[in-house]
């Protein structure tokens, strides 16, 4: 049988939240390739090797899908979300393109998945209803001055914006930075959900004020969605709504 590589999204955490494209991929995969939480998530059976491994070495880890594909193997390389968000899409991509000639002509297929943002959205409301922007908040990728100019871009262009990586044990200051620069571009306290763990039974969501939103609120489980000018909380009795108009008048 001739190799085949795919590169699938596991959504946010739920079972049901998996698309039945992916689930069926996984069922005839021959090897599970990623991120130790991720591939805890594909159950083992017979016939199926896991190759479990740290976050820090994506380019490495691409590189293996791929040499497996290239001999033969069925290969699933799984993200959480969807792979093409601050994901592996990308990784495996970067390594295709300066790799050997035998990976040039491997079927290759990327199937997408619920991405926290959206999953956090649906929790909350519909705080993306109108137009958005996804910022990855981790610097490891990038420089710090990019992310700063991007946040004031983004808030000068009145985007509600999504964060993905918000704060980590190796970055502690890094999102207070943000979202002190958030509260002097905005200007308002326009609401800001934090949603962690969504779909999974650690799940909580919380929406506070930009002008009380801490640090604290966030870890690496935590989606953050930031609202435009426009997004406004509907007060219920079975929970609060946040929401985003659909149009801007003229
Ligand atoms: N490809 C993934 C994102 C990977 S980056 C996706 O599409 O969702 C990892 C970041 O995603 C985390 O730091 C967090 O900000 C977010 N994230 C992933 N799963 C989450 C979940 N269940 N709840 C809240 N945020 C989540």
């Amino acid at each position: 049988m001739s190799g085949r590589l795919v590169i699938a999204g596991l959504g946010p955490g739920a079972e049901g939240l998996v698309t039945p494209q992916v689930a069926a991929a996984l069922a005839g995969a021959s090897d599970v390739v990623g991120y130790i939480p991720y591939v805890a998530r594909v159950a083992p059976r017979p016939g199926l090797t896991l190759h479990a491994t740290d976050n820090r070495v994506e380019l490495d880890r691409a590189a293996h899908a791929l040499e497996m594909a290239a001999a033969g193997r069925q290969v699933v390389v799984v993200s959480s979300g969807d792979p093409g968000v601050f994901a592996m899409a990308s990784a495996v991509f970067e390594a295709l393109e300066t790799g050997p000639a035998e990976w040039q002509a491997l079927q290759i297929e990327v199937l997408p998945g619920i991405t926290a943002m959206l999953a956090a959205a649906a929790r909350a409301g519909a705080p993306l209803g109108h137009d958005f922007c996804a910022i990855n908040l981790s610097d490891n990728l990038k420089p710090w001055a990019l992310i700063e100019k991007r946040l004031r871009l983004a808030a000068e262009a009145d985007l509600a914006m999504a964060f993905y990586n918000p704060r980590s044990a190796s970055r502690p200051e890094g999102f207070a930075r943000a979202l002190d620069v958030l509260r002097e571009a905005c200007g308002d306290a326009r609401p800001v959900i934090f949603a962690r763990a969504v779909s999974t039974p650690e799940e909580q969501i919380l929406t506070v004020p930009l002008t009380e939103a801490r640090p604290e609120m966030a870890d690496m489980r935590t989606v953050v969605i930031l609202g435009n000018s426009a997004t406004r909380i509907l007060r219920r009795p079975g929970g609060d709504i946040v929401y985003t108009p659909r149009s801007v008048p003229a």
